[in-house]
């Protein structure tokens, strides 16, 4: 059999590994993030061929090229199939200009693409095992339900979720308390970087090295993969059809696992002409783009798109990395990237609050487009880069802004600006007036151990 493609860390310290080590692993020993060491292409007519498919077909179609020596087709395809059983509506806004709408999972953010893929792609190697595994994660808000979500109801795994009782909105909190069976929810009497210690002590700590711990967090190469898709799905639905269509994206970033997708996309033969790369205040990575130098931003700012208030972007590593350097966790950087070629393909922006609100209301009232927050830094991005670049702002040029969240995640914000209340998408009815069940602990290590030697 010829050799598996293997993933190989950002850091360069450890042997690259198959996909399974680096999916079940998350991190590597090194502390740094796994990598394609081969990025797979798409010939321009596979990509054209994409524009009849529906939406699990193209994320099978991507899944392939990196897993097809690991996972048997088939497996990968149910796969796909089960993650993938919701809409991915584009929704025009002028000209050549859309919106695509991430948010009809689960959770109505688009972390469920990513989750419920890594979820099931566990699931298949832990059931082939006959293994278990415990997935214990803490949260502030919108990643806790993702991942609760994606593994509700899974066999072989089971979820822990630790949230800092008085700081995540009722809303988000019912998306995670409501789910039960597999699910156990958390809530600390504390802040969330508490949560976060308590988890770091339990993976730390010997005696629980039966619960087969594992993370899910944000940068396991399983969440990066899925990520990829809908770039492809949406530029091939939105093409004209001729040679040398090509497109701008615009993308709303945080931790920038989502901009990862789009930039691996792009080296698997994807036309994309710019990314607009926008960010709310935590600007680290805009000022990068414009000095060079990287510096994070502790702690970090506090803007109405929580999601993405990161100072510090564990992404960013690998895409330095893509670029041809190398930087470690601590955002030091030990090899310079190609910034000539970042600069070429990336435009980067920071968009405040007062900006941020200002575009919810003008879009809606210009164009009847509902953003919320998130998609609000990624639309003005974009708005940005066409008043800054002309010759691109042309009524033919296909754009597409990422929505990364339903703006009924956010009623407060869409209330005060719109005057109006969004309405709930379908995954969010209901719950409202559906059960919760929560325990609650104290901020203190030995308490929460004890728990788990108790209960799992
Ligand atoms: C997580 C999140 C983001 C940021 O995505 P990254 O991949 O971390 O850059 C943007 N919007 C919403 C709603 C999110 O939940």
């Amino acid at each position: 059999m010829a050799k598996k493609k293997l993933f190989y860390s950002t850091n360069l310290k450890t042997i690259p590994v198959t996909f399974r080590e680096a999916l079940l692993k998350g991190i590597a020993p090194d502390g740094g993030l796994f990598m394609p060491e081969e990025i797979p292409t798409l010939s321009s007519d596979e990509i054209l061929s994409f524009s009849q498919m529906n939406y699990h077909e193209i994320a099978y179609s991507i899944g392939k090229k990196f897993l097809h020596d690991q996972i048997p087709d088939d497996d990968l395809r149910n796969i796909t199939i089960d993650a993938y059983n919701y809409n991915v509506p584009l929704e025009h806004v002028y000209e050549n200009k859309y919106v695509m709408r991430l948010d009809q999972g689960p959770t109505a953010s688009f972390k469920d693409f990513a989750a419920r893929m890594m979820g099931r792609l566990m699931q298949y190697y832990l059931d082939k095992e006959h293994r278990e595994l415990l997935i214990l994660t803490a949260t502030s808000g919108d990643t806790g339900s993702a991942i609760a979500n994606a593994f509700y109801g899974l066999d072989n795994i089971k979820v822990v979720v630790l949230f800092p009782e008085t700081e995540v909105t009722a809303r988000q909190r019912k998306q995670m308390t409501t789910l039960g069976k597999n699910v156990q929810i958390i809530a600390i009497d504390a802040k969330f970087d508490d949560c976060q210690t308590l988890v770091k002590q339990a993976f730390a700590d010997p005696k629980l090295d039966y619960l087969k711990l594992s993370s899910a967090n944000s940068i396991n190469i399983g969440r990066l993969i899925p990520q990829i898709m809908y770039y492809f799905y949406s530029f091939a639905k939105l093409r004209k059809g001729s040679k040398n269509d090509n497109v701008i994206f615009s993308v709303p970033s945080g931790n920038f696992g989502d901009m990862m997708g789009g930039l691996l996309a792009k080296r698997m033969g994807l036309p994309v002409k710019k990314f607009v790369i926008a960010t709310n205040e935590n600007d680290e990575f805009p000022k990068f783009v414009k000095t060079g130098k990287y510096e994070i931003i502790v702690p970090s700012k506090n803007c109405i798109s929580s999601a993405m208030n990161v100072g510090h972007p564990s992404n960013i590593a690998r895409l330095i990395a893509l670029y041809d350097g190398i930087m470690d966790e601590t955002g030091f950087i030990h090899k310079t990237p190609d910034m000539e070629l970042i600069r070429k393909e990336i435009y980067s922006v920071s968009i405040n609050d007062v900006e941020t609100k200002k575009m919810i209301f003008d879009a809606f009232n210009d164009h009847k487009l509902l953003l919320e927050p998130h998609g609000s830094v990624g639309w003005a991005g974009l708005m940005s880069y066409l008043q800054k670049n002309k010759k691109d702002d042309s009524p033919l040029q296909l754009c597409i802004s990422l929505e990364t969240a339903h703006p009924a995640k956010f009623p407060e914000q869409i209330r005060e600006i719109l005057s109006f209340d969004p309405e709930l998408p379908p995954s969010l009815e209901g719950i409202e007036d559906k059960e919760e069940s929560f325990i609650k602990l104290e901020n203190n290590y030995k308490v929460f151990k004890e728990y788990l030697k108790k209960h799992y």
